[in-house]
């Protein structure tokens, strides 16, 4: 799951990124308004959640939650703010923001808070996720899998092969661009190789294959890659 955090306090926003970093997460950061504007209404399949502070340089948070709802843009939004004011909570809540958290705060909170709005996105399934044959796991990272034999096992996966497997379950039968599977496993300013994508692939397959999955992955040339649900 990817989110967007527009957090201008380099302290917070770096906590932030790195806690929800090792909890599965995959976090892009900005620091003004404006640029929260335009990664998030860039390919709006590439977030599924923004973290928005209140008071932002460029365009403030609230106007920022004002112009994605009146363009509608669906995205859960959870507010962070200094205030904890009634009427600026309502504020807050008017503008379209699903919740709000207020500075400071425990980072286990926000985690909880992030939890409960993922719930709000269609394809999010709190525990598992299914398809054909495959079962996201998402308590232990794991997938259980049931063999063309009928034997279920569970195999651990990396948090990469893990995040690379979700994003496919959630689109099956549509292919996938390079770079849409790149944008969303990896965050903007990680130094990935180019061949990052094909690598995260090959692992997962190999992995697939041992159960008799070897063709759910497919090679789209020069395009990406799609999870067939027929081979599962
Ligand atoms: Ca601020």
């Amino acid at each position: 799951m990817k989110i967007l955090l527009i957090e201008d306090e380099p302290d917070l926003g770096a906590i932030i990124k790195t806690n929800l970093s090792h909890h599965q997460y995959v976090v892009d950061w900005v620091a003004d308004g404006r640029a929260g504007w335009e990664y998030l209404t860039l390919d709006p399949t590439t977030y599924s959640l923004a973290i928005i502070d209140w008071m932002l340089p460029k365009m403030s948070g609230i106007e920022l939650c004002q112009r994605l709802r009146a363009e509608k843009y669906t995205l859960p939004i959870l507010m962070l703010t200094a205030k904890d004011r009634m009427e600026d909570k309502i504020t807050g809540l008017d503008a379209g923001a699903d919740d709000y958290l207020v500075k400071p705060f425990g980072m286990a909170e926000l985690r909880a808070r992030l939890r409960a709005l993922q719930r709000r996105i269609p394809t999010f399934q709190p525990d598992k996720l299914q398809l054909g044959n495959l079962q996201l796991d998402y308590g232990n990272n794991a997938i259980a899998i049931t063999s063309l034999a009928g034997i279920e096992q569970s195999v651990s996966l990396t948090v990469k092969e893990f995040q690379l497997l979700e994003y496919l379950m959630q689109h099956p039968d549509r292919t996938l661009t390079h770079d849409q599977i790149r944008n969303r496993i990896w965050s903007l300013d990680s130094e990935s190789a180019s061949n990052v994508v094909a690598a995260q692939i090959r692992l997962l397959r190999k992995k697939l294959a041992e159960f008799g999955y070897e063709n759910a992955i497919e090679t789209v040339r020069g395009f990406g890659y799609r999870l067939n649900s027929i081979h599962l």
